[in-house]
């Protein structure tokens, strides 16, 4: 959105480590807190469009992941009013530059070049949370060229919705259309140009990528 001169960003935050199974899969501790971390606007991609595999980046790992958009203002939510600021349910891809987040990782360095690079926040359609039957334990499936590389569901969630937009209001304040990506199940790997993806959420199809 455009008002003269003045222009409001969207948040993209990212919680990593959700499932204990993909932090067990990358030899991650299973953390105390929601691991935090946040890409740009300019990561975005929308509407079905195709994701180009940057050349330079080495392995990029798919990550399947229930994304929330916030539907108002907010700062230190309590949990217990967390549930109604989540105005629309849907998935997200966040592609991560694996190669490089480990080398990142081994030298105590940010994270964001492995995973806010261009392109590296995938969204799908959105639904409202009672469309989905939410609260209630959601299903998230990826399938890649027809074969199922990733499920899990939100009772597999190390922190509930309710608990991340809680915690993360604490540092940010929540604006309306900000996202949340809440972490991915087991199950991540590379991307292969040609490939096809394919998000459900409840078995509903909900996101489509191909990479280019
Ligand atoms: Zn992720």
């Amino acid at each position: 959105m455009r008002i003269g001169l003045i222009f409001t960003a969207v948040k993209i935050i990212c919680i990593g480590r959700n499932y204990a199974e993909h932090a067990r899969e990358l030899n991650n501790d299973v953390p105390g807190e929601p691991v935090v971390f946040m890409k740009p606007e300019s990561a975005l991609i929308r509407d079905g469009k195709p994701f180009f595999l940057p050349d330079h980046l080495g392995d990029v790992h798919h990550e399947l992941e229930i994304v929330l958009r916030i539907g108002r203002n907010g700062k230190h939510i309590a949990e217990r009013f967390a549930a109604t600021y989540i105005d629309r349910i849907g998935l997200g891809i966040d592609f991560t530059a694996r190669t490089l987040q480990s080398d990142l990782k081994g030298r105590g360095l940010p994270w964001e070049l492995a995973k806010g690079f261009d392109g590296s926040a995938i969204l799908g359609d959105w639904q409202t949370p009672e469309a989905v039957q939410w609260p209630g334990i959601l299903s998230l499936r990826l399938e890649v060229n027809g074969e199922t590389r990733q499920e899990g569901d939100t009772g597999q969630l190390l922190f509930s919705f309710e608990q991340i937009i809680s915690f993360v209001s604490r540092y940010f304040t929540l604006k309306m259309g900000d996202l949340i990506f809440t972490g991915t199940p087991a199950g991540v790997g590379p991307v292969h140009r040609g490939d096809r993806l394919q998000g459900f959420l409840n078995d509903r199809p909900m996101l489509q990528c191909k990479v280019c």
